[in-house]
């Protein structure tokens, strides 16, 4: 079967697109931690570069990216989007697979899309030191990156578990100059509490922010920067979607079922939500579907409630589907996909009935990741294996009911560095 792929440099696009500006009702807006108000944008601005802040409480649909950022994009974007032709031949399907390969970035996922802008946003006001956490280590490969591009030091707490297991990231984030701890920390007041009790604490994604801001919040030279979940971030990933439109029209298709893995919901977003203003406009129904771990259920079991975004309620709250602030999540190789919470806009969407959510086991997943390997000839991370596999139902039930339907998705990053977990599950 004949392969091909879509990436001009030509769809590189120019601006951000916002999907607030086209929602007809808005999720309920972020609360301060301790008053339980409102909370007004000045409030995050011991957290975040006030660049980042105004981005996140904007309401207008688009946001020219600037020429610094641009450049920084131009080595690894547009990403290919790729007929899935191996993949269709193997499952024998009528349907149309098309996946948006993100893997193509600096270091190897979708991630850098955003890490390149808050670095560039931060880097514009002055500030010296980036603060985050990172879970498998892509985030915190992805921001130490963009924080060498504009000269910034990065201080990543990655969560313990993932430090030890996935040494491969951690590598390359020092290899770029940033500072990495393991989570939870001696170095912070939300870290002690845990660290004491139990210097081999695990450790979690909520306990790794925690961390982050509170240095962030304690040093004046320093802002913190997130890798998912809040409005601003699923806004720069936009880039991945709107390059898809005109990918898909270049190769002549049109989408009838998106999917995407979710941990944060970003990449999931940044393909989606471009596809959502159509869907919305009237002018194209399509299915989206949003794939999480079994065990880190936050869609399809966890609540739809106001909740902190970290262990130790330093954030603020934020009206979204989670499974509370406590929720310290089993160890599975998608470390990228334990998170307690979900961004606001996609629990939006979900609570909408625009978005479905779908469950698959670490079994089912990493099955569908070695299919996907001997047919597309990419190993996808352990995350973007859930997309895979949901990708893998989809299609079949289109060879079921003997319909063409046309599925994308989106390949967030490769799975190089998650080799050894490969050899690990059978
Ligand atoms: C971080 C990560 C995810 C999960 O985060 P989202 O914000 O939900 O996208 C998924 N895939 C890869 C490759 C990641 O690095």
């Amino acid at each position: 079967m004949k392969r091909f792929a879509s990436r001009k440099s030509e769809f590189l696009p120019r601006n951000f697109y916002n999907l607030k500006a086209d929602l007809p009702e808005l999720p309920p807006p972020p609360l301060n931690p301790q008053t339980k108000e409102v909370l007004a944008p000045e409030e995050l601005e011991v957290i975040f570069p006030q660049g980042f802040i105004q981005q996140e409480g904007s309401l207008e649909p688009y946001h020219p990216i600037p020429d610094e950022v641009l450049s920084a994009y131009e080595v690894y974007r547009p990403t290919p989007l790729i007929y899935a032709a191996g993949l269709k031949e193997e499952l024998g399907t009528p349907a149309h697979i098309l996946y948006k390969y993100e893997g193509v970035g600096p270091t190897g996922s979708h991630k850098s899309n955003t890490a390149i802008m808050q670095a560039y946003l931060a880097a514009q006001e002055g500030v010296e030191v980036l603060t985050t956490e990172t879970g498998a280590g892509q985030w915190g490969s992805a921001l130490a990156h963009a924080g060498s591009i504009f000269g910034l030091k990065v201080k990543v707490f990655m969560v313990r578990i993932s430090y030890r297991q996935k040494p491969g990231r951690k590598i390359m984030m020092k290899l770029f100059g940033a500072e990495v701890e393991e989570s939870p920390s001696p170095s912070t007041e939300a870290g002690q509490k845990f660290y004491r009790e139990n210097p081999d604490h695990p450790g979690s994604l909520g306990i790794a922010i925690s961390e982050a801001v509170e240095m962030a919040v304690k040093r004046k030279e320093a802002k913190y920067s997130l890798g998912s979940v809040l409005d601003a971030v699923l806004m720069h990933q936009s880039i991945i979607g709107l390059e898809a439109i005109n990918q898909m029209q270049e190769l002549g298709f049109e989408p009838d079922v998106i999917v995407g893995c979710v941990g944060g919901g970003s990449n999931f977003a940044g393909l989606a939500f471009p596809f959502v203003r159509e869907h919305i406009k009237g002018k194209k129904k399509i299915e989206f579907i949003a794939v999480e771990p079994e065990i880190c259920p936050t869609l399809t079991k966890g609540n739809l409630r106001y909740d902190h975004g970290d262990t130790a309620g330093l954030t603020p709250l934020l009206y979204m589907y989670t499974l509370g602030m406590d929720f310290v999540p089993p160890p599975i190789h998608a470390g990228g996909l334990r998170y307690h919470g979900m961004a606001p806009l996609v629990s939006h969407l979900v609570r909408l009935g625009v978005v479905k959510a779908q469950a698959y086991s670490q079994k089912k997943v990493f099955a569908a990741a070695r299919l996907f390997l001997r047919t597309e000839g990419i190993l996808p991370a352990p995350e973007s294996s859930h997309a895979v596999a949901a990708v893998i139902d989809e299609a079949l039930r289109a060879k079921e009911e003997k319909v063409e339907r046309v599925i994308l998705f989106n390949l967030s990053g490769h799975g190089f560095l998650d080799i050894s977990a490969y050899e690990k599950v059978e």
